[in-house]
């Protein structure tokens, strides 16, 4: 079902969760992203529901098997994008949850172990109370006062400044103030935190090149999306052309995305959304292929406990992790949505849920009063 709510600084909190039920009983959640872009917010779900055939019956400790299965299915559909993968990526883990249950481990343990038992998070800040650069570092030193080692914020926000509207080349007025924030919230917060901006992928190549040259004495976690996601040769010749640390991710999916930006050398850090990408294994499988180029992984999370939670198992099973994002500091029902171990998120990290599967429910109650557009709760079969 569909379960969330659009509000100010939510990005697109709406999530869609999948039940898949067993004959000993055992039921698995798993998280995946709504595709809420679209008008009714239900292309995910439909595209579950599609992919259940495929799964009645079989021996859900067979995921990888399964998930080649489903995958397969969808060759013809653009089994490589959205919302087939975000479906996939639900319906998976869904299994996980099951096979942990089963065994009485928490999910990471089927991962290969756990290299660390908390994560840290970066509180994803958007802007300042006002687009301008001390509203922006003021915003950054609350935050940093929160506890949070890192932080992020956006800088595309400024449309009105804008030339033209058709086309993403920033100004020159536009490019002096996005600078001026980025610098601002810099001096804000010092060398010793953590700083990343994101850009969206709304620039085009020149205003992009001239961005990342024009912060390189600001020392970056990261310069997130220059460019917009499909055009990996064009983000190459960012990276190529300067020593800001550029990165991208959160609109790639799959192994066969992420093995052309590694192969193709366009990113120093890679950020998949683990309830976009494919699923748990499949999140495994492009972390230890950016391992291989000793590149970080510092995955994009817009996503509520649970799916969070999932995120986490993977996280403390790859020697690569980076920083998570956290989205939900300003969402007031963020924690309440679920059952685990609260609070989840505690002065900038999240620890790992020692429980059987993913570790964190659904809060019936809560989650019935935030259906999305008319959604009904799960329908066991
Ligand atoms: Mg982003």
């Amino acid at each position: 079902c569909v379960i969330g709510k659009s509000e100010p600084h939510s990005g697109g909190s709406i999530w869609t969760f999948v039940r898949v039920y067993t004959d000993e009983g055992i039921v698995g959640t798993g998280e995946c992203n709504s595709a809420g872009i679209f008008p009714s917010g239900f292309a995910t779900k439909e595209t579950v529901l599609t992919l259940k055939d495929l799964l009645i019956g079989e021996d859900p400790f067979n995921i990888g098997p399964l998930y080649e299965k489903m995958r397969r299915r969808g060759r013809y559909a653009g089994g490589n994008s959205a919302p087939f993968t975000f479906a996939l990526t639900g319906i998976e883990n869904a299994l996980f949850d099951i096979v942990g249950k089963a065994l009485g481990v928490p999910v990471y343990k089927l991962l290969g172990g756990q290299f660390r038992d908390r994560i840290r998070l970066y509180a994803d800040c958007h802007a300042g109370e006002t687009n301008e650069p001390a509203a922006y570092a003021a915003r950054a030193q609350e935050v940093v006062a929160e506890g949070y080692s890192a932080v992020k914020f956006d800088v595309d926000h400024k449309a009105d400044a804008k030339l033209d509207r058709h086309n993403w080349t920033v100004g020159a007025a536009e490019m002096t103030h996005i600078v001026d924030l980025i610098a601002a919230t810099r001096e804000g917060i010092g060398y010793d935190v953590d700083l990343a901006i994101d850009c969206h992928g709304q620039f085009d190549l020149p205003s992009a090149i001239t961005l990342a040259k024009a912060v390189e004495d600001l020392r970056l976690m990261w310069l997130e999306e220059p460019l917009p996601a499909e055009n990996i040769d064009a983000l190459a010749q960012v990276r190529a052309s300067t020593s800001t640390v550029i990165c991208t991710g959160e609109n790639h999916y799959t192994r066969f995305d992420f093995l052309e930006l590694l192969r193709q050398k366009a990113v120093d850090v890679i950020m998949p959304d683990l309830a976009k990408a494919g699923g748990i294994l499949e999140a495994k499988r492009i972390a230890d292929m950016a391992d291989t180029h000793y590149i970080p992984v510092a995955p994009h999370n817009v996503s509520s406990p649970l799916g969070m939670m999932a995120a986490c198992h993977v996280l403390a099973s790859i020697p690569n992790f980076l920083v998570l994002e956290f989205h939900g500091r300003e969402i007031s029902w963020w924690e309440d949505l679920c059952i685990g171990d609260k609070p989840f998120i505690q002065s900038g990290w999240m620890e790992v849920s020692d429980s059987p599967g993913v570790g964190v429910e659904l809060d019936e109650t809560v989650a019935r009063s935030l259906l999305w557009n008319g959604d009904v709760y799960f329908v066991a079969p």
